[in-house]
């Protein structure tokens, strides 16, 4: 079987088909969900440190908002294409939905090489890109959060930007803030924690004790580290993890602190102590009760399925597993928890944060986490529900539950006029 070639947007939309399919949903109300609602396209004109004008493609798309406000990240390298863009925030609509937030989806980029710019630099390209979208965003209209390349200091720049131009300050305009600007406590370690949510859910459902059982992750960074850390905290035995050079195992166990120090002081968490030095390729192919792929897109596909010997897949990445690949897991009764339900959790803090700012609270670590696992948990039990009930896999089930819920509110509103 050779390898099929995909779109974000064409399997984005193949997916939301599939719902519609299931659903019986309207013919009118399919064709709406497959487009964005508003696509932005600007064009950022920069002064960069050597005195020159740099301009730079930005665009911002918002898929649909009848549940809420547009809610999305901005993510910032060279290549971003608007297939991509519009694919990510229609699958953040469905994310909202499934974790029952009431937000719609939207997604931001802006094609530039962030790792060559100064600081300086990326503050100006910031500021100037909000001024461009600054009319379509805001509190109660488009509230965006970090994504690849962009962190807390982008955030406090949008926080700050928007403010200037409102003439006072706002900081429910935007999430994943630095905590001293009205951040949530608990933002950073959310997505981690939310993955390990899910897979306890699923190892209760199939009765696999996690005290016992063995993760392997690949990529360490914010949340592969984190659902290190989490999935050591319930018990399990951290077996192996990645980087982009390469990985390790450990057939008795790792401390996910000391291998990323270890990574911090040499760059890569190969040549840890006591640990054999593997392919990210056979990473993926080790045998563990949970593999968690936590870095890329495409990384199971039909060329590889078939020697995955997780016994639960854990979508942390944005999808990780191809359509085809998705099949053969399936087949092999892999349970997958797919990433629009397993990564909810950035989201869920990040709708925390807009709550506690525009209440003017700030919650406690503890209050955080405890609403995180609620949410997470009544989540991805809604969704094995529908999955039992329909007999179905687990990403039809959440994306049948994600649809379903816009095209219901879709329903109930109306068509105005
Ligand atoms: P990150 O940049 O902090 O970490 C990515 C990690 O992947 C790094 O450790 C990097 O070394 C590793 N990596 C890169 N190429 C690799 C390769 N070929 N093999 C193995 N590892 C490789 O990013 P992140 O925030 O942890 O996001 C990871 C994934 O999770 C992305 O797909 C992202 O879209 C998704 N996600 C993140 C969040 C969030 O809150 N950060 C929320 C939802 C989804």
């Amino acid at each position: 079987m050779g390898a099929i070639e995909h779109t974000p947007l064409t399997v984005a939309q193949a997916q939301l088909k599939l719902a519609a399919k299931k659903l019986g949903l309207d013919a009118g109300i399919h064709k709406m969900l497959s487009q964005p609602k508003r696509s932005i396209m600007v064009s950022i004109d920069v002064r960069l440190d050597n005195g020159t004008i740099g301009v730079f493609n930005g665009v911002r798309v918002q898929h649909w908002d009848v549940r809420g406000p547009f809610k999305g990240g901005i993510r910032y390298y060279p290549d971003i294409t608007l297939n991509e863009v519009t694919a990510l925030a229609m699958l953040m609509t469905w994310k909202c939905a499934i974790a029952d937030i009431p937000y719609g989806g939207a997604k931001g980029g802006v094609c530039v090489d962030s790792k060559k710019f100064s600081k300086r630099e990326l503050e100006r390209l910031t500021r100037r890109y909000v001024s461009l979208i600054f009319e379509y965003l805001g509190p109660h209209r488009d509230i965006p959060a970090p994504d690849m390349y962009t962190n807390a200091q982008t955030m406090a720049w949008i926080m700050d930007t928007y403010s200037q131009l409102k003439g006072y300050s706002v900081p429910e305009c935007v999430t994943g803030k630095p905590v001293e600007v009205g951040g949530s406590e608990g933002r950073t370690e959310a997505t981690g924690r939310g993955v390990i949510h899910c897979v306890k859910q699923a190892a209760d459902n199939m009765n696999l004790r996690l005290g016992k059982a063995s993760v392997a992750i690949q990529g360490l960074g914010n949340v592969g580290f984190h659902a290190a850390v989490a999935a050591s905290e319930m018990g399990c035995k951290v077996i192996a993890v990645s980087d982009s050079k390469g990985g390790i195992i450990c057939e008795n166990g790792l401390n996910p602190a000391e291998v990323l120090a270890h990574k911090e002081r040499t760059g890569t968490v190969q040549g840890f102590k006591g640990c054999r030095d593997v392919s990210n390729e056979e990473l993926l192919e080790t045998r563990c009760d949970v593999l968690i792929p936590a870095a890329l897109g495409n990384q199971i596909t039909c060329e590889n399925a078939d020697r995955i010997h997780a016994r639960i897949v854990a979508e942390a990445a944005n999808g990780p597993t191809t359509p085809e690949a998705d099949k053969v897991l399936h087949e092999k009764g892999i349970v997958l928890i797919p990433d629009i339900l397993c990564n909810c959790g950035g989201v869920t803090v990040s709708y925390f944060e807009w709550v506690q700012n525009l209440t003017r609270e700030h919650w406690t670590l503890e209050e955080v986490n405890s609403k995180l696992e609620k949410k997470i948990t009544r989540a991805f039990d809604d969704v094995h529900e529908l999955s039992s009930k329909e007999q179905s896999d687990m990403r039809t089930a959440a994306l049948m539950l994600g649809v379903g819920r816009v095209a219901k509110a879709i329903e109930t509103l109306g068509l105005w006029p």
